[in-house]
C-alpha cells in the first residue's frame, strides 16, 4: 500500500476522481480566508458575499472566534452526551436567554435540528390524541436533507428517487393565510415555515401570515415550528427573524451562522413542547461538542449586541441600493428584496432561468455569490462586512452583469 499522499498537491481534478458527485464545484479551490475575503491556490482574492451559504456571520477567521476554538482545543475536545459540558451549558443558558425557549437540544446541522422539531411534533401530536400527526409545511420551503426534512421541504427536486418518503404531510401555498386554515384540522401536530425562505428564493413572510400561522395554530393545538437556520443568528438585524415579528413559535431551529463556520446547529423550544422528550427520546454522539458551543458562544457575544445588529441593517439599505443600481443599470434584475444581509436579487423577466450564469461569472470578476433557485442570485456577506469590502464586491458586481449584458 502506499504511503498516505498528504503533501501531494490537488487540484479540481481530483474532485471528479475520488468525491461523490453530488455538488459541480468551480475550478478555484480556496485555501485561506479572513474578514470578507478568501484566497485560492493562485493567490487570487474573492469578495465573499456568500458567507459561507449564510454561515460565515462573522466572515473567515474571526480572531474572537480563533481565540475561542484554540482555547477550547487545548482544553476539552469530546465526551459525547453521556456527560454535559460546560461549554454546552453556557451557550444553553445564552441562548434561552436571549429567545422565547425554555430548552435547547444540540446537534450538528441544520437537518438534524429539524429532524429533531418533526420528531418532537410527532410526539407531541401523539400525546395528544392518536392520529395526530399530520405536518403542515409550505411549498418551495427547504428544512435540509434527511429523508424526513426533504420531504417536510416543498420542494420535489429533493424528494425525487429517494420514494417511498414519510407520510403525514401536507405543502400549502406559503404567505396565504387562506390556504393555511383549510390544510390545518385537529390532526396537525405542527405547522413549520422559514420565517424568510431561503432557498425558495429569498421570500420573507408577511406580518399577516405569521399571526395568522399562530392563531390556527392555537386553535387546533399543533406547534408552530420556525426553520431559522438561515435566516437566524443575526442575519436579518435581529438575533432571530421571528423577533421582527413579535410572533414567538413553540419551536426553532438554528444553525448555519450559529456556528459562524464550526458546525453546530440547535432545536430550541418552549417546556410545554419539551415535555414529551425524556429520557432515551432521541440523542446525537457529537451534539453539543465543546469546541462547536465555545464558539458559538464567542459568536454570539459579538453578534448579539446593538452594534452589530444595527449594523446589519445600515449595510443591508447600502448592499440593496447597490444592487438595485446595478440591475436598473444592465437590466439582469428586477428589484432586490429580502430581510437584513440576507438579499434575493430576481432575474428579470428578460433573464428569466439564468441566475447561475451570473455566479459563474461574478466569480471569474473575483466576487462570490450564491443562487435561490434558477432565478435568484442571492447575497448573504458577513455581518460585520466593512464598507470598502462592500464596496469593492458591488463593483465587481457591476462590472460582471455589464459584460453579460454585453
Ligand atoms: C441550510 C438549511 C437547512 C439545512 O441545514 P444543513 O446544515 O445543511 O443540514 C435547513 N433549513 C434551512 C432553512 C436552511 O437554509
Amino acid at each position: 500500500m502506499d504511503a498516505v499522499q498528504i503533501a501531494e498537491p490537488v487540484t479540481r481534478a481530483l474532485f471528479d476522481e475520488v468525491m461523490l458527485q453530488t455538488y459541480a464545484p468551480p475550478d478555484v479551490i480556496p485555501v485561506r480566508g479572513a474578514g470578507s475575503r478568501i484566497w485560492d491556490q493562485a493567490g487570487r482574492d474573492y469578495l465573499d458575499f456568500a458567507g459561507g451559504i449564510a454561515v460565515c456571520g462573522l466572515g473567515h477567521c474571526h480572531p474572537a472566534l480563533v481565540a475561542a476554538l484554540e482555547a477550547q482545543a487545548h482544553k476539552l475536545w469530546h465526551v459525547s452526551n453521556v456527560m454535559t459540558t460546560e461549554p454546552a451549558l453556557r451557550l444553553a443558558r445564552e441562548l434561552v436567554a436571549a429567545t422565547f425557549a425554555d430548552r435547547v437540544f444540540f446537534c450538528n446541522s441544520g437537518g438534524e435540528a429539524n429532524e429533531i422539531a418533526f420528531k418532537l411534533a410527532r410526539l407531541h401530536g401523539h400525546g395528544i390524541a392518536p392520529g395526530k400527526d399530520e405536518i403542515v409545511s409550505c411549498y418551495n420551503s427547504f428544512h435540509g436533507r434527511t429523508l424526513f426534512t426533504v420531504s417536510v421541504g416543498g420542494q420535489e427536486k429533493y424528494t425525487h428517487g429517494y420514494e417511498p418518503l414519510p407520510a403525514g404531510i401536507t405543502h400549502v401555498a406559503f404567505n396565504d393565510p387562506a390556504a393555511l386554515e383549510r390544510a390545518v384540522t385537529n390532526r396537525t401536530c405542527a405547522v413549520v415555515l422559514e420565517p424568510v425562505q431561503g432557498e425558495g428564493g429569498i421570500m420573507p413572510a408577511t406580518q399577516e401570515y405569521i399571526e395568522a400561522a399562530r392563531r390556527i395554530c392555537d386553535a387546533h393545538d399543533a406547534l408552530l415550528i420556525y426553520d431559522e437556520v438561515q435566516c437566524g443568528f443575526g442575519r436579518t438585524g435581529k438575533l432571530y427573524a421571528y423577533q421582527h415579528y413579535g410572533v414567538a413559535p413553540d419551536v426553532m431551529t438554528s444553525a448555519k451562522a450559529l456556528g459562524g463556520g464550526f458546525p453546530i446547529a440547535a432545536m430550541l423550544c418552549t417546556q410545554r413542547a419539551a415535555k414529551r422528550m425524556t429520557v432515551g427520546a432521541h440523542g446525537s454522539t457529537y451534539g453539543g461538542n465543546p469546541l462547536a458551543c465555545a464558539v458559538s458562544l464567542a459568536a454570539l457575544e459579538i453578534i448579539n449586541t446593538p452594534e452589530v445588529l444595527h449594523g446589519v441593517v445600515e449595510r443591508s439599505t447600502k448592499l440593496r441600493a447597490g444592487i438595485d443600481a446595478i440591475g436598473a443599470r444592465h437590466g439582469l434584475f428586477a428589484p432586490a428584496r429580502g430581510m437584513g444581509l440576507l438579499i434575493g436579487a430576481p432575474m428579470a423577466p428578460a433573464w428569466q432561468g439564468r441566475a447561475r450564469e451570473v455566479m459563474a461569472a461574478a466569480l471569474k470578476h473575483g466576487l462570490w455569490c450564491l443562487i435561490a433557485g434558477p432565478n435568484v442570485v442571492r447575497f448573504a456577506p458577513s455581518l460585520i462586512i466593512p464598507d470598502a469590502d462592500l464596496d469593492e464586491g458591488l463593483a465587481r458586481l457591476d462590472a460582471t452583469c455589464r459584460e453579460l449584458a454585453g
